[in-house]
């Protein structure tokens, strides 16, 4: 059994789709990033390939490839899949947001990510906190995912 972490953040941008975990989720800003910006998908990539003790997604994924401009995340995810040979046990993930509210969207996001990891849907774990008006995350989604692989 082995375990890994991942985090990573991406900034919110008018006129952009937002994604997390996979999943559309109605919101007036997107995450901005070279790929499709999905601040979840890429924690649970680095949580994967740490627990695997392969490295950061920037060796496999850099953010100067040309190929991978506006590349669906769960692309990388189903590639980190075949990097890490992962059997994954479970992952518990954290997105840390002012908005939009999460909760109701939960549970697609966890079925979504245990078709990506083929796991069942009770071996993910998806929860979001809010900065409660600090202003440190209006500009930007954050997401932490931990991770078990055997
Ligand atoms: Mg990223």
């Amino acid at each position: 059994m082995r375990v890994g972490i991942g985090f990573d953040v991406h900034p919110l941008k008018k006129g952009l789709t937002l994604y997390l975990g996979g999943v559309k989720i109605p919101s007036d800003r997107g995450l901005h990033g070279h790929s499709d910006g999905d601040a979840l998908i890429h924690a649970v990539i680095d949580a994967l390939l740490g627990a695997a003790g392969k490295g950061d997604k920037g060796k496999y994924f850099p953010d100067t490839d040309p190929k991978l401009k506006g590349i669906s995340s769960f692309k990388l995810l189903a590639e980190t899949m075949r990097i890490t040979k992962a059997k994954v046990v479970n992952i518990d993930c954290i997105v840390f947001a002012e908005k939009p509210h999460l909760s109701k969207h939960y549970g697609k996001i966890q079925t979504k990510l245990a078709s990506l990891l083929k796991i069942p849907g009770s071996a993910v774990s998806v929860k979001a906190t809010r900065p409660e008006g600090l202003g440190i995350a209006g500009a930007g989604i954050g997401c932490f995912c931990a991770c078990l692989i055997k």
